[in-house]
């Protein structure tokens, strides 16, 4: 649509839009953009904007801007994306985003996000996992808190800007952004050629169904960490907005491919997060060499210390990527029973580093150890231990490639899913962390995304042949009829299963079983079980009748959800025989060994993604079916995708954390040089 206005009224006048569902920083990014397109767009949320889970991001956000002359450049970070999530990411959107970070922190800057600076008043940047080099810009540790807040302002700016007509003449009532904070999306509106036509959503205070017509919708609803019970994730990441779109059609990608954070505070509610930028700063992980060593840990010497991680990876350290410390520090507790006290938790330690310095780059999150745990970590080392963080899979969503093999911008096809009209983009998408995503990664992947889906929606609306604000009203009466029906239905149920005590079941589950190490017979154990869950689902009990702000039947709606999700991952486990980045079978962990195959290897699904399609259900029961290819249809041409990971810009190398530094080399898991450039070097 380059040159041209959009056009953002029907012939009989009524305004266009484009439905946002998620306000974090994906979503508020894509309506920026739409805006600045010219579409108007409603906005969704489940819960105020600023309170939406990108608000809890401590650590920062990755952009190779070198300011302090390491020689780092967006091909490297590039490149160890790539590597960190075991060559499972698709390349030329992570092309696409290395190349824009830098851009994209210097925007961030311009509006107004308090980032640390050095004394001369550079930008700072600290380190994070998987990377040797500082390339990670933040804002003391509350870092999602200021840029979430930059994009609020950006979109308040445009909620109180009017739309034109196609003679310019301001449109009475009608603003570019209609917000609708506290509703829950529940449904998409479909034609009968399945194309997307707008949305049916719940406000959560007067439990008003409505159906709402849009353009497209694009979901940026973040991860599903609730599906694992506690996780470091807020409680609304119930993953249901995903959920809800697989059952309409939408495909699902990597399900299985669920990130472990090595360092969170073990609790009853909930694992509250210890950033990597604690680590990043100099923090250390230890254990006593003498497990039951009752010392207190400041007066245990250092010859009494177990520096684990230090000790197996002498050059990254304490900042190898997140799956390779997590599964180190399980080692440690469950395999060798050497945690403290035989406990599952080992010391994270700051106590080396002065207070003033602490308080000045990582405050944010050491007030929070202060809070839950009543002990100062300024003084004490903390204890923590590994915790579900965030989802690598998502939905299942296209890209273009231009002719340098990176994204083609403002194509249709990005952030496309195949459902006609539907985009996604945010933790909820699949496809830039491969099989573990780089910490200070993900902040960086919902901002550029946000940059991409917006200018391809914009593309997709204007080549549209008709408007869904053409489209009949009954198109959309009968889905929010529909949906009113499924809620009266679910308010009324009086069986005898408590649907918090069925999530706290499958919570419980799946972090034992599905998270750090797999089993193929404990994952059909878990398969089963989810089954057995369905079918009790059947028969929950509502625990709350009030006609407003009901709690209760929300929760439901977002248990059925949950349990589809599970099905999704644990079956996704099970198909996937491999080790690969977070996603870790002992038993499968010597197979197909070889100069390609470093480390263990299932040729059926070396560089695939796992492609899951919703199958119905059979006796209460959901169906997954698993498939290596399909066809969609995006502005008229039938776009034919396959599972196989582009693997076009990087060639495949052994991911190996292990190795001291060489000499002249910033990163030892660089590419071997080709000989006649080793020569000239
Ligand atoms: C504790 C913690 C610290 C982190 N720190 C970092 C860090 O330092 N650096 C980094 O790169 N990453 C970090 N991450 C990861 C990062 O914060 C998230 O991946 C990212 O913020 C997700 O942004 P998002 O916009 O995709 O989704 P979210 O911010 O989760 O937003 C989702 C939005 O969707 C809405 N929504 C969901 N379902 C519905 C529905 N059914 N109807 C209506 N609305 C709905 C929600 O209301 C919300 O507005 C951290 C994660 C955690 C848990």
């Amino acid at each position: 649509m380059a040159g041209s206005k959009y056009v953002c009224t029907t012939s009989s006048g009524k305004v266009r839009r484009v439905a946002v569902v998620g306000g974090g920083l994906a979503g508020l990014m894509t309506v920026i953009k739409l805006c600045e397109a010219g579409v108007p767009v409603d906005l969704f949320s489940l819960v105020p904007v600023k309170r939406s889970h990108s608000v809890c991001a401590q650590g920062g956000i990755n952009a190779s801007v070198n300011t302090k002359g390491e020689g780092d450049s967006p091909r490297v970070h590039f490149e160890e994306t790539v590597l960190g999530g075991d060559f499972l990411a698709q390349q030329p959107p992570c092309l696409g985003m290395a190349e824009a970070a830098p851009g994209i922190v210097h925007l961030l800057d311009r509006m107004g996000v308090p980032f640390n600076r050095t004394p001369e008043g550079l930008l700072d940047f600290r380190r994070f996992g998987g990377t040797l080099y500082h390339r990670t810009a933040f804002a003391g540790a509350t870092t999602g808190q200021q840029l979430l807040y930059a994009l609020d302002e950006q979109v308040r700016r445009f909620e109180t800007q009017g739309v034109e007509d196609a003679q310019g003449v301001a449109i009475p009532g009608e603003k570019m952004v209609r917000k609708f904070e506290f509703w829950d999306f529940v449904q998409l509106v479909l034609d009968d050629e399945g194309t997307c036509r707008g949305l049916v959503a719940q406000d959560l205070k007067s439990m008003e169904i409505r159906g709402f017509a849009a353009d497209a919708v694009c979901l940026a609803t973040g991860g599903p960490g609730i599906v694992f019970g506690r996780s470091t994730n807020s409680t609304i990441n119930t993953g249901i907005a995903n959920a809800i779109a697989y059952k309409q059609g939408a495909i699902y990608g990597n399900g299985e491919l669920i990130q472990i954070h090595p360092t969170a505070i073990p609790g009853a509610d909930k694992l509250r997060l210890i950033s990597e930028s604690a680590r990043g700063e100099g923090g250390r992980i230890w254990v006593p060499k003498d497990a039951m060593d009752k010392r207190d840990p400041m007066q245990i010497p250092e010859k009494d210390r177990r520096y684990f991680l230090e000790d197996k990876y002498p050059l990254y350290k304490n900042l190898v990527p997140r799956d390779v410390a997590s599964r180190e520090l399980f080692k440690v507790c469950y395999g060798e029973k050497a945690g403290i006290m035989g406990r599952n938790e080992v010391y994270l330690d700051l106590t080396h580093i002065p207070e003033a310095m602490l308080r000045k780059k990582l405050a944010g999150i050491l007030e929070i150890y202060e809070k839950f745990v009543g002990v100062s970590p300024y003084h004490n080392p903390m204890k923590v231990f590994p915790a579900v963080h965030y989802s690598m899979g998502g939905m299942w969503v296209d890209f273009e490639r231009d002719e340098r093999g990176s994204l083609k911008h403002g194509s249709p096809r990005n952030h496309a899913t195949n459902i006609t009209g539907l985009y996604n983009v945010g933790e909820s998408d699949y496809q830039y962390h491969g099989g573990n995503r780089l910490g200070a990664n993900s902040l960086l992947s919902t901002i550029y995304g946000g940059m991409v889906t917006g200018p391809a929606i914009a593309s997709y609306v204007d080549n549209l042949d008709r408007s869904a604000f053409d489209l009949p009203e009954s198109l959309f009466s009968k889905a929010e009829k529909a949906e009113q029906k499924k809620y009266d239905e679910l308010a009324s149920k009086d069986g005898d299963e408590n649907p918090y005590g069925l999530h706290k079941e499958l919570g419980e589950m799946m972090l034992r079983d599905v998270t750090i190490e797999r089993h193929n017979p404990v994952l059909e154990k878990v398969i089963e079980k989810i089954g057995e869950l369905e079918e009790r689902y059947k028969n929950v009990a509502v625990v709350d009748s009030s006609a407003k702000a009901n709690q209760a039947v929300p929760f439901m709606r977002h248990l059925e959800g949950m349990l589809i999700l599970a099905r999704v991952i644990a079956e996704g486990a099970l198909a996937r025989n491999e080790c690969r980045g977070a996603h870790y079978k002992p038993d499968y962990d010597d197979k197909n060994k070889d100069a390609t195959h470093p480390i263990g290897r299932d040729d059926q699904n070396w560089l695939r993604s796992t492609l899951a399609k919703w199958g119905g259900r059979e006796g209460g029961r959901s169906k997954v079916e698993f498939i290596r290819e399909f066809d969609y249809s995006l502005a008229g041409q039938r776009v034919h995708v396959t599972d196989q990971v582009d693997i076009s810009l990087m060639a495949l190398r052994k991911r190996d954390y292990t190795k001291k530094k060489a000499a002249n080399a910033a990163d030892p898991t660089a590419a071997p040089k080709p000989a006649e450039e080793a020569a000239k070097a």
